[in-house]
């Protein structure tokens, strides 16, 4: 009898968990929920849902997938990918690698010989190598760089839609809906060295999984975004610095503003966030309004989010720093003018991560947190930021000017947290 009973309830379980699109619902005409976030201001955020017959696609390699983008154009369209796309594929669907991209004579052996800062000094790159590296570079981004335009929906089709090495990106574009997506590994064949960054140099990459670019209304939902191929701790270390590979997951610059961001999984991966690009950048003002909710960062380093000028809404995040990352360096990011309203997320770290780790500030005035949870404890983020923050950095307040209205429902940081762990990610959507 208990037997039979515990099978009745497995079965039910199945069926609860069994995905959307297995059972057969078509969500490429989903719309963001009224009131859902800061994508839902205004006109909403509608995607592709009036696209007619003919602009409705389902594609299986990269060049269905950029017919069907249209160069970006405003058409309505929803876009459904099926298994796996491989962004660095030639017009016949071959796969492309680095040295099939090189040209002009790069050779990374030749680049790193030529801008040692040992003997090249601490001067920008210039001269045959680095002419050589733009240039092959300039053939990888012809094949990855997908632009994304107005009116769009783009989703994957069933538990299992991955797209791979390719750089989405909305610029300048409205009404945009990105769902049910693996996106993993937009990695730059041709990094570029850059003496004069942060004290050491650096290396610079050029592609975020996703890139909002002067976008608006933009749904990013249950969509998971990683390294998973090529983690760039594997990478080797030139010039003492690692050879990173990869930019943002997601980054939010250059006037994009109605952002919703929900039920997504940033996983393995360094900077995962960047939302304002420059504190220059006055034009931001006003804009980069985001809403982050039900989102899991795991195995992130830095920028979950790092947020300038915008008013951000972060609530019923699950952030877990696992036990072996050594590299970890903080979550929240409070840089020139931001204005981010934290409410309960829940944070699992290791033993070497504080809570004073959690919050970063440059330049930033103020920040909103209320109903952490860390390990498992209640903790006040802000008096823990301003009672250890470094000499560098100045005391937050807790007034950041604005109280969102545009939310579902919050919930606890403890239900949330376990409700992520469960639903975030491609795959998942109920
Ligand atoms: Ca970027």
């Amino acid at each position: 009898m208990r037997v039979r009973l515990i099978a009745v309830s497995l079965g039910l379980l199945g069926l609860l968990c069994v995905p959307a699109e297995a059972q057969g619902r078509d969500i490429g005409r989903d719309t963001l929920p009224a009131g859902d976030g800061w994508a839902a201001h205004g006109t909403g955020t509608t995607g592709g849902a009036a696209a007619d017959d003919a602009h409705v696609h389902t594609v299986t390699d990269r060049a269905g997938l950029v017919r069907a983008l249209d160069g970006g154009s405003d058409t309505p369209k929803i876009i459904k990918i099926a298994g796996t796309i491989d962004a660095n594929t030639d017009d016949d669907g071959d796969h492309l690698d680095c040295a099939d991209y090189a040209t002009g004579g790069y050779r990374l052996e030749k680049y790193l010989a030529a801008y040692d800062p040992r003997t090249w000094g601490s001067a920008r790159p210039s001269g045959p190598q680095e002419e050589a590296r733009q240039a092959s570079a300039a053939r990888q981004a012809e094949r990855i760089v997908l632009p994304v335009g107005s009116n769009t929906t783009l989703v994957g089709l069933g538990a299992k839609a991955v797209l791979k090495g390719a750089s989405l990106q909305v610029r300048n574009a409205d009404n945009v809906i990105i769902r049910n997506l693996d996106i993993r590994d937009a990695y730059d064949c041709f990094p570029v060295w850059q003496p004069n960054t942060g004290g050491l140099g650096d290396w610079k990459t050029a592609y975020d999984g996703i890139w909002l670019t002067g976008a608006t209304h933009v749904w990013v939902d249950h969509v998971t975004l990683s390294d998973t191929g090529h983690p760039d701790e594997k990478e080797p270390t030139y010039f003492a610095r690692n050879y990173l590979r990869h930019d943002g997951l997601l980054d939010i610059t250059n006037g994009s503003d109605l952002v919703t961001v929900s039920w997504s999984r940033f996983a393995d991966h360094d900077k995962a966030m960047l939302i304002g690009n420059s504190d220059a950048l006055t034009s931001d003002r006003g804009k980069l309004r985001v809403t982050l909710h039900h989102n899991a960062f795991e195995s992130v380093v830095q920028r979950a989010p790092r947020v300038r000028f915008g008013q951000v809404h972060v609530y019923n995040n699950r952030y877990v720093v696992p036990p072996d990352a050594h590299d970890y360096r903080y979550c929240l990011g409070v840089s020139t003018e931001s204005a981010i309203y934290a409410e309960n997320n829940a944070f699992t770290t290791p033993g070497h991560v504080e809570a004073a780790d959690l919050v970063k500030s440059w330049n930033g005035s103020a920040l909103h947190q209320s109903g952490t949870l860390f390990n498992g404890y209640p903790v006040d983020l802000l008096a823990i930021h301003n009672a250890y923050n470094s000499g560098s950095e100045r005391d937050l307040t807790a007034d950041v000017g604005w109280t969102p209205a545009l939310h579902t429902t919050i919930d606890s940081a403890d239900a949330a947290d376990r409700a992520v762990a469960r639903g975030a990610g491609a795959g998942r959507i109920r």
